[in-house]
């Protein structure tokens, strides 16, 4: 069984990002990047349903710049046995990677996509349920545990108030919750050994997809900064200022 893994290079979770000062985006130069934590649980997830005989191949998928190279060379020495750079320089949105992962579905015919359920960029959290629509396949999102025999996966979902368990049948998409599991370390021997990992690489066009944009963004802002915090004097003074400035109480 083929499980196909996309993973997207993200500016790093830890990185404080500023706004450019014309307000088009989020300044990225000479920011440190990585692979979206999401993508990681799902590289994690694959590897180990290889590790435990249910996957025979795991191949990691990465859209973008050949600098996405990078992220590719992660999942591999996370233990993706393959990696397929889809690369472009244009801006991708949701739809276009759902497109072009569509496009590989086709190719590869995998039993399983799984992603992560968004991307700490974007935000989005359309692509896994956008795939799903476009390759007709059935879909549970926000995965906290996955089971998979035969032609059968057992997914638990994140719900609101609770945890939900849905059956699926195969072929089918699934995007991780962040409890899913907790990614392995990258040692350096497997990053040694990922290095000499096929890595091939496709355009949008080999694939008949058009990436161009559909959305515009008008305007990226900073959040309002926080003002300054006071001291209050006693108990009576704060019950106060909840109840009368603040609202809260
Ligand atoms: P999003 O819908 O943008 O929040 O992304 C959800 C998931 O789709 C991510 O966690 C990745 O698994 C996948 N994805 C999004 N963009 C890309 C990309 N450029 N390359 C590979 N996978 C991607």
């Amino acid at each position: 069984m083929k499980v196909l893994v996309p993973v997207k290079r993200v500016v790093d979770y830890n990185v404080k990002v500023r706004v450019k000062s014309d307000g088009t985006g989020v300044d990225i130069a000479n920011v440190k990047m990585s692979m979206n934590p999401f993508d990681e649980i799902a590289v994690e997830e694959a590897v180990r349903l290889k590790e435990k005989g249910v996957v025979t191949e795991v191949i990691a998928v990465s859209c973008g710049d050949a600098k996405s190279q990078e992220t590719l060379r992660t999942a591999m020495a996370i233990g993706a046995d393959r990696g397929i750079l889809v690369e472009t320089s244009e801006e991708l949105q949701p739809l276009a990677v759902a497109k072009l992962l569509k496009a590989l579905v086709d190719k590869e015919q995998p039993q399983l996509v799984i992603l992560g359920k968004q991307a700490i960029d974007d935000d989005a959290n359309q692509t896994g349920q956008m795939l799903a629509a476009l390759a007709d396949l059935p879909q549970a999102t926000f995965a906290s545990k996955v089971e998979v025999a035969g032609d059968k996966a057992t997914v638990t979902r994140e719900v609101d108030g609770g945890l939900e368990t849905v059956a699926l049948t195969l072929p089918a998409v699934i995007t991780t919750d962040l409890r899913l599991n907790e990614p392995r370390y990258v040692t350096l021997p497997n990053i040694m050994k990922a290095k000499k990992k096929q890595l091939d690489t496709v355009k949008p066009e080999d694939l008949g997809v058009d990436v161009k944009p559909r959305l515009k963004t008008l305007k990226v802002a900073e959040p309002p900064k926080r003002g300054a915090g006071i001291k209050v004097p006693d108990v009576a003074t704060l019950v106060d200022k909840l109840k009368n400035e603040a609202k809260v109480i």
